[in-house]
């Protein structure tokens, strides 16, 4: 064989050159194609999943499918001016957000960015949107309510710090409601409330703010914002974004609740960027990991242990339903993660049952050891009641006659009803809560009128919090009803009863 010195040279000559070339193609790329928020990048070959990518005109991407030889990306911004042929760079870095004391109050979008106009946001540290949820070690089992003020809520579903309970039903039935109040209830209990918007209308994520505003509680909140008219990227990690803000404060040992509303848009919009990334669809047109996506999210609400600070991230995730069906894909899913659900009905909205709370079918797994004693004492029997009157109500409506003591049951269970119904924006103190309770679950107040039964409660809690102020101090710091509370309360409703009835 015969080997030509000049043959060697070129192809050691070769071999250098596309070296060169190589090298160039690591931390940049050219984009191949483009459209639809999305695009195919040639190079890059050392990206990571997940990678920030910076394209020209200051718009970031996100590197989602990597490729044998392309990475596919979804872009953060306007692809507007972008073209083929444009050069890409790495940043190195996964997509993270600020976090920080800094950000309390503010409204800001899926990248940390201000939408309020309040000027530039200082962050303490940047954290990536996507973490590792806390280990088994790391963690300890729930075990302190978080209070949402809303009677039905703190009685029968309780929910407590470091859980993820779902709140879930049709349009329109008071999801976000529930969210707010509970967010309004955290006012000075020195938890720091996260509220998500998903693919909601710009006007309507304003109205919140402005509640919020209102009810003094944007000093305790932080407002992530992605509307429907922002990409479907921004609104995918909207919520990851939301929740490694509360994770800050959660690993620096305080409580933080965040509401992700809702995560039936968070898949919608999913479900758009994995059709255009020519994933292949499976039910309901879902990618194949549309669980995971739900599941890694929700495993990051934690009650940490007490060696990490015993710091604490709580849930609730929205999902809205189509006509109360909760069998499809993603309302399946979620539940499956979430420890319990909160189930709200258009017809229970309709009858006039707010909050539309249908209490036999929500259920919270393990909220209660989350409960104070003395709530758990007066609604250790009112979900049955509750459902022994749904039962009987159904029945009386045949107009059969019923014996002295299904007439007993389906007043007091009108009564209990009644005193369920709660206003919006209208929390209630956990001790005012078991005070009413107590009254209505063992029987004081069958003589009075249905129809009077707000005026009651509402004229009965000034009432005790003006002339027997040591009942709702003694719940409190007792954390039980004892025989000596049992009867101050039993006389203090008697002597109320009297002045409200003549
Ligand atoms: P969407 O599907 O549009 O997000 P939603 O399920 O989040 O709706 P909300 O927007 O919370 O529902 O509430 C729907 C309407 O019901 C609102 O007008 C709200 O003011 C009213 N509402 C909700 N809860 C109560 C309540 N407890 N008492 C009185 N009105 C209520
Ligand atoms: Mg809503």
């Amino acid at each position: 064989m015969n080997i030509k010195p000049e043959e060697i040279t070129s192809i050691i000559k070769g071999e250098i050159e596309r070296y060169e070339k190589k090298i160039q193609t690591i931390d940049s790329g050219t984009i191949i194609q483009i459209g639809d928020g999305i695009a195919r990048v040639y190079g890059l070959d050392e990206c990571m999943e997940g990678e920030l990518l910076e394209f020209p005109r200051g718009v970031y991407g996100m590197a989602l499918n990597l490729e044998q030889d392309n990475v596919g990306c979804v872009l953060l911004g306007s692809e507007e001016g972008i073209k083929e042929g444009d050069i890409v760079k790495r940043t190195g870095k996964i997509v993270d957000v600020p976090v920080g004391d800094e950000l309390i109050g503010r409204v800001v979008d899926s990248l940390g960015e201000p939408l309020d106009g309040k000027g530039p946001i200082k962050a303490d540290e940047m954290r990536p949107i996507e973490v590792q949820a806390p280990g088994v070690i790391d963690r300890q089992s729930v075990r302190e309510p978080l209070q949402t003020g809303i009677k039905a809520i703190d009685s029968m579903v309780p929910i407590g710090k470091g859980q993820r309970e779902l709140i879930i039903g049709d349009r329109q039935t008071g999801k976000t409601a529930i969210a707010l109040d509970a967010i309004i209830n955290q006012k000075g209990k020195d938890v720091i409330c996260i509220y998500v918007a998903i693919g909601q209308k710009q006007s309507t994520v304003a109205h919140i703010v402005n509640t919020l505003k209102e009810m003094g509680s944007m000093d305790y909140t932080i407002v992530v914002s992605s509307t429907a008219s922002d990409t479907a990227p921004l609104q995918f990690i909207a919520p990851y974004a939301g929740c490694s803000m509360g994770e800050y404060f959660m690993n620096k040992g305080k409580d933080v609740l965040i509401v992700y509303d809702d995560l039936s848009k968070h898949a919608v919009a999913y479900r758009a960027m994995s059709l255009l990334l020519r994933r292949s669809p499976g039910r309901e047109a879902y990618p194949g990991d549309v669980f995971y996506i739900h599941s890694r999210l929700l495993e990051r609400a934690a009650k940490l242990s007490d060696e990490l600070g015993g710091g604490s991230l709580t849930a609730l995730p929205i999902i809205e339903t189509l006509a109360g069906d909760i069998t499809a894909y993603i309302p399946t899913n979620v539940i499956s993660i979430t420890d319990g659900q909160i189930f709200l009905e258009s017809e229970l909205f309709y009858a006039g049952q707010r909050p539309a709370i249908n209490a036999g079918i929500s259920v919270s797994r393990v909220g209660g050891n989350a409960q104070i004693k003395a709530m758990k004492q007066v609604s250790g029997t009112l979900r049955l009641e509750l459902a022994q009157y749904r039962e009987l109500a159904a029945f009386a409506q045949f107009g059969s006659d019923l014996d002295k003591e299904s007439k007993n049951r389906l007043e007091k269970g009108k009564r209990l009803t009644a005193i369920l119904n709660q206003g919006q924006y209208n929390p209630m103190s956990v001790e005012n809560q078991i005070m009413i309770l107590y009254a209505g679950v063992n029987n004081h107040l069958m003589d009075i009128p249905v129809l009077k039964m707000s005026e009651f409660e509402k004229e009965f809690l000034e009432f005790m919090n003006t002339h027997h102020r040591d009942i709702g101090k003694g719940i409190l710091e007792k954390k039980k009803l004892d025989d000596e509370l049992k009867e101050k309360l039993n006389s203090a409703i008697d002597e109320f009863k009297k002045i409200f009835l003549a």
